[in-house]
């Protein structure tokens, strides 16, 4: 259903909701609520029942037994890094960037996220403009500029471009905010600033290279730990956190020691930091699609390389971050082509054989709200909780086709299987015919 039909819905916006003849999966717990009820006035959850509710003047949506969910919460996205990072430097202006971004925004919506956290570049604008409502996507969440080092991962400069201490010239990509390459405490509050100016909700840095990356290592501890303190001063004094990128030991125990709340990645750490991570709450995002599948045609064969020395980490870590019960949260990060973006949906398939469907339902429900809570006061949506269908709840809200606890995969084709798609209490897709 287009972005125009939505227009049709919204003089319902007043009336309560009433999905009737439905089972609720309510993102934490593993048995669904049997034949209930649950009711949405303006644009929360005012009441979840299993027995009949009578409200006057209400719309009633009879489920027809279909599997009421949450939205799904992807916690790791970059909705504006839409090309290799030469061609971002080089080929695409912000006003490029943002319009791609826009339909991408609608689009994942219609897979059945309403709610994504943006896991670096220039995505401030595109987050202000969906709830500016100049087109339909999700909540997004959005770290602001990516924070690096020189030579860090998601350093986007060309190589002929040095650092300006050594006559280097502005960068495209840096200027429009997809990523700020920082040395030194100063430049680090800066930046951090900078992007909670701009309207961030947390700060994604990378304390390892980066796999995509053209001259970043992926084994290299980046920052040091002024530059560390002085990021998480920030955070804190932002009241958010920070999510960090990070695939070895050392990099994942300084940013925890720091106040890292967001492990993202993760891939080659060791039992003790997993265990590190279990003590402190420290959720882990995994992104599995991403992390199985083949390194893309783009990649330089140095970028296969490091792609292939993650991959190999993979398993392993799933295995003890199960084991020690960690907070795991669900990640799409798809980005580089628009071919990519039209994947995030199989990673409910890339992750089947590692999770349960239930373990994967939740990570993209319940545990991404807790994730996207941690931004605190930065929170713009504070009137209730995410990723949950409880009484109070923002009404986030999603009809599938059948029992996902069954069959996880039915996920993966989101128009076929997602009847209904509501974002704050509006529809923005309904295939019901009944209704
Ligand atoms: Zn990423």
């Amino acid at each position: 259903m287009s972005a125009i039909a939505t227009a049709g819905f919204a003089q319902d916006e007043q009336f309560p909701i009433l999905f009737t003849n439905i089972h609720v999966f309510d993102g934490v717990n593993e048995a669904r609520i049997e034949n209930a009820n649950v009711l949405v006035v303006d644009n929360l959850i005012a009441e979840v029942s299993s027995e009949p509710l009578a409200v006057a003047n209400a719309r009633v949506i009879d489920g027809g037994g279909r599997t009421l969910t949450p939205g799904f919460i992807d916690a790791h996205t970059h909705m504006s890094l839409i090309a290799p990072f030469e061609q971002l430097e080089n080929e695409y202006t912000a006003i490029y960037v943002g319009a791609a971004a826009g339909q991408m925004a609608e689009d994942m919506l219609m897979r059945g996220f309403t709610s994504v956290r943006d896991a670096g570049g220039a995505s401030i604008g595109v987050q202000r403009a969906i709830d500016d409502g100049w087109f339909n996507g999700p909540r997004v969440f959005s770290s602001g500029a990516f924070i690096t080092q020189t030579s860090g991962h998601l350093d986007m400069r060309d190589r002929t471009n040095t650092h300006h201490s050594f006559g280097g010239q502005h960068s495209h990509a840096e200027s429009i905010g997809h990523f700020y390459a920082v040395d030194g405490e100063d430049e680090m509050l800066a930046a951090a600033r900078q992007n909670f100016r701009g309207g961030a909700t947390q700060l994604k840095l990378a304390t390892n290279g980066g796999i995509s990356a053209t001259y970043s290592p992926l084994d290299i501890d980046q920052f040091t730990n002024d530059e560390l303190e002085a990021a998480a001063y920030v955070a804190e004094s932002f009241g958010s956190y920070i999510m960090v990128h990070a695939y070895y030991d050392n990099a994942i125990n300084r940013a925890i020691d720091f106040g890292a709340k967001s492990v993202e990645h993760g891939h080659l750490m060791t039992e003790d930091v997993i265990k590190k991570m279990a003590e402190n709450n420290v959720y882990l995002v995994v992104e599995a699609l991403m992390s199985t599948s083949e390194a893309p045609p783009s990649f330089t064969p140095d970028q296969a390389e490091k792609f292939g020395l993650a991959k190999s980490g993979f398993d392993g870590m799933v295995e003890l971050a199960k084991q020690y019960n960690l907070k795991i949260a669900f990640g799409s990060d798809v980005f580089l082509s628009k071919d990519a973006y039209g994947l995030q949906s199989q990673e409910w398939i890339a992750r089947n054989p590692y999770f349960t469907p239930f373990e994967n339902l939740r990570s993209a429900t319940g545990i991404g709200g807790e994730i996207l809570a941690l931004s605190g006061p930065r929170n713009r949506y504070r009137d209730g909780p995410l990723g949950v269908i409880e009484v109070g709840a923002y009404a986030d809200i999603l009809l599938i086709d059948g029992n996902p606890l069954e069959d996880i995969k039915i996920l993966a084709d989101p128009k076929e299987n997602i009847d209904l798609i509501m974002k704050d209490g509006v529809i923005y897709k309904n295939t019901l015919g009944n209704n």
